[in-house]
């Protein structure tokens, strides 16, 4: 029993050391979980903690990211996902437009736990997601995304996706 406890506590601080939690105000790793609740969507968890050696109170925030995701690329090679890379892309095509940050983060919330249920995921369908999410957010974003994304190697494809985008924005005006 005693070696469990102490196996118990070993395993509890290489878990403290790997997160690194640490203290605001004395930068201990030792804290204890007093809440936790998922939140933004059920793609974060919050806790709240309190230090083991200054009691201070303090809430974390931890992103379930779909970091393990490996991305298939066009010519078939393989790399880690990158949210950060595929975030700053958005981002590009949102330029001076009216869109908020909570919008681009909760799209990308809501298509990271898509992909999350598979361990793989090719450009396309990333770029096939985005775009979707896009459209519903900023007509003008979609558009250049859909531009930088499908490259429009023809005039047609293009001109395809303008007179979509407007049958649907008309179809909305009705409703
Ligand atoms: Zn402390």
């Amino acid at each position: 029993m005693r070696n469990e406890e102490v196996l118990h506590s070993f395993f509890i601080l290489i878990l403290n050391l790997l997160s690194s939690v640490k203290c605001p105000d004395c930068k201990s790793i030792k804290n204890s979980v007093v809440d936790s609740r998922l939140t933004d969507n059920n793609s974060a968890i919050r806790r709240r903690r309190e230090c083991e050696a200054c009691e201070h109170r303090f809430t974390t925030f931890e992103r379930l990211r779909a970091t393990n995701l490996i991305v298939i690329k066009k010519d078939q090679t393989r790399e880690e996902y990158d949210r950060e890379k595929l975030e700053h892309g958005i981002w590009r095509a949102c330029e001076k437009r009216p869109v908020k940050k909570a919008q681009i983060d909760s799209l990308l919330n809501r298509i990271e736990e898509q992909w999350s249920v598979q361990p793989e995921i090719s450009t396309s369908q990333i770029g096939e997601d985005v775009m979707l999410g896009l459209k519903d957010i900023d007509p003008v974003a979609y558009i250049r995304f859909a531009s930088v994304y499908r490259q429009f190697a023809d005039v047609e494809s293009f001109q395809k996706i303008i007179h979509n985008l407007g049958q649907e924005m008309e179809q909305q005006s009705l409703v």
